[in-house]
This record gives structure tokens, sequence and C-alpha cells, in this order.
């Protein structure tokens, strides 16, 4: 009887395990957006988002530890404190992004009076905002797309951005991870033409969202299935490949939130199999959050990023 019961419980357990892989993809990205639209609604739309944002991280951590795709990614690699380090200098960075996106538009109005005229036009306003959000994710996407893949394929950039790929495990907490100029360079390409064509604080608060939560799922260590969504959204299945140490894998996929670049551009990538747990890079990043910062400065700090013996002088 015993061993009957425990039989129907561990059945149980596996079509759980089944259902939640299918379900937890779409319930925290749709249910992200969701709680940033009561966010943005209420009196302290930033505070909400955070909160929004906090739970979702939660809940990815919580099903990293149920349904792992890699049982191995739960051990600690030393480098949490350096992750969160990380994701708050460039989280400070974004935030004071947002600030120049509130007074930027009455500056380029100003001084770029040519422009001003064009600015105003381009721009759907009287869209729903939906519509408003859909484009900006997609031109968006089109700088995001390209500074990745020029970190990638230029040394001068990959320099910055060797830091996000010198991880050997994915979790929900590395999102982050990134240099600060690697994150100036992915937002100043990202976000300049949106400023240009017009767009409202409002259209760069829900980018702003989407990238939030995407980012999230693109790194958690989940085993989603997300079948159709591999089509239209970076999703951890194709974001794991992305961080494969073998480049033909890695020097693919390279969107953030959608992949209609990487499927114009021929860089999609996503072979009918269980996508890539050899990640990191062959070079060597340095051991301290500050030593992670000055490493892509200094001749030898280059060399150790790229694998190459130090010079003594
Ligand atoms: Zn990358
Ligand atoms: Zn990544």
């Amino acid at each position: 009887m015993k061993a009957e019961r425990r039989a129907t419980v561990s059945r149980l357990g596996q079509v759980v395990r089944l259902v939640l892989g299918y379900l937890s993809w779409p319930l925290v990205f749709f249910g992200g957006l969701l709680g940033a639209y009561y966010a943005f609604a209420s009196a302290e739309p930033m505070v909400g988002l955070v909160g929004v944002y906090a739970a979702a991280v939660f809940i990815l951590f919580l099903l990293e530890r149920y349904i792992p795709y890699e049982r191995g990614w739960l051990q600690s690699d030393g480098e949490t404190v350096n992750d969160i380090g990380h994701t708050l200098a460039t989280k400070g960075l974004l935030q004071a992004a947002g600030l120049i996106a509130a007074v930027f538009p009455m500056y380029a109005a100003n001084i770029l009076q040519p422009l001003a005229a064009l600015k105003f036009g381009l721009w759907p306003s009287d869209w729903p905002m939906v519509f408003q959000v859909a484009i900006a994710v997609v031109v968006a996407e089109f700088g995001l797309y390209w500074s990745h893949r020029i970190a990638h394929e230029k040394l001068f950039f990959w320099r910055f951005h060797a830091l996000h790929h010198s991880v050997v495990r994915l979790w929900v907490i590395n999102t982050g991870r990134f240099h600060v100029a690697d994150s100036l360079f992915k937002i100043a390409m990202s976000q300049i033409p949106l400023y240009c064509l017009g767009a409202p604080l409002h259209v760069f608060w829900w980018l702003g969202a989407v990238t939030a939560f995407m980012g999230i799922l693109t790194h958690c260590n989940v085993d989603m299935r997300t079948g159709p969504f591999d089509y239209l959204f970076s999703t951890p299945r194709l974001h794991r490949w992305h961080h494969s140490k073998d480049l033909r894998e890695g020097n693919m996929n390279y969107g953030e939130n959608v992949v209609v670049w990487d499927l114009l551009f021929g860089t999609y990538y996503n072979p009918d199999r269980p996508s890539s747990t050899n990640i990191g890079i062959k070079g060597q990043i340095a051991r301290g959050f500050l030593a992670q910062l000055a490493q892509p400065f200094t001749k030898n700090g280059v060399r150790e990023i790229l694998g190459l013996p130090k010079k003594s002088s």
C-alpha cells in the first residue's frame, strides 16, 4: 500500500513539474506586465514596479529549486556578491537614463530646432499604448541587437561584455551582471532612437518593465518549456545557447527582448536538442568587484580577459 501511495505521489509530482514547465514562462512574463500595469496606475509607480519585480525574482528563485534546468547550477560559484554589485551599479545607471529620458525631449526641442517638427510628427502618440510599446520594443531591440553583436564581434567592446559571459552557471541573480560601460553603450544604442522619434516617457517605463521581466527570465535556471514563444521572444532556452562556450552557438541569439533582428540578420539559433550547459569564456575575469570594473582599462587586464599570457613590462 505504502509503495503504491508513494508511486502515486511521485507521478503527481511529475505532472505538476511538467505543467509548471509550460506555465511558468507566460505566468511570470505576462503576470509581471499585469503587475506593472497596476504599478504604473498607482500613486508610486516606481516603488510598485520594484515590488512586482522583487516578487517575480522570488518566484523564479523558488522555481529554480523545484524544477531546475541544470541541478549543478544551484551550487554557489562565489560570485553572488559581485553579481548583485554589478546589478545595482547598472540599475543606478538605468535610473539616471530614466531621468535623462524625462528632460531630453525638452532639450531636443530647444537645441535641435530644425528636427523638432520631425520629432513630434513621427511617434504615433495617439495609438493605443500596447501598440506604442510594441513599436518601442522593436525599435529599441535594433539598438540592443547591434550593440550586443558588436560587443561579441569587436574585441574593443568584448573586453566589457566578457564580464557578463564569465559566469559558469545561469540563475536569476546574475541577470544584471554587466560592466557599467557595457550597459551605457547598450542603453545609448537602444534609447537614443526613441528620444529622436519623440516617444513619450510612459513608453520608456513600459520598455523598462518588458526588459526587466525578460531579463530575469532569460537567465533563470528553470526548466521552462517555451515552444512557440521561442520564435518571438528571447527565451531562457535561446539565451542559454548564447552563453555557450562553443562560439558557433555563443555568437548567436543576440536578441534581448524579441528575436526579430536575429531572424532577419541570420543569427537565430535554436536546434532541436537541449540547450548548452557548458557556458563561460576562455579568458579569466578578475576576482573582486572593483577589480572587475577596472580590468578592461588595463593592458594586462585585457590580456587576461582574452585568455592571453600576461606581459611582464
Ligand atoms: Zn552576450
Ligand atoms: Zn546573459
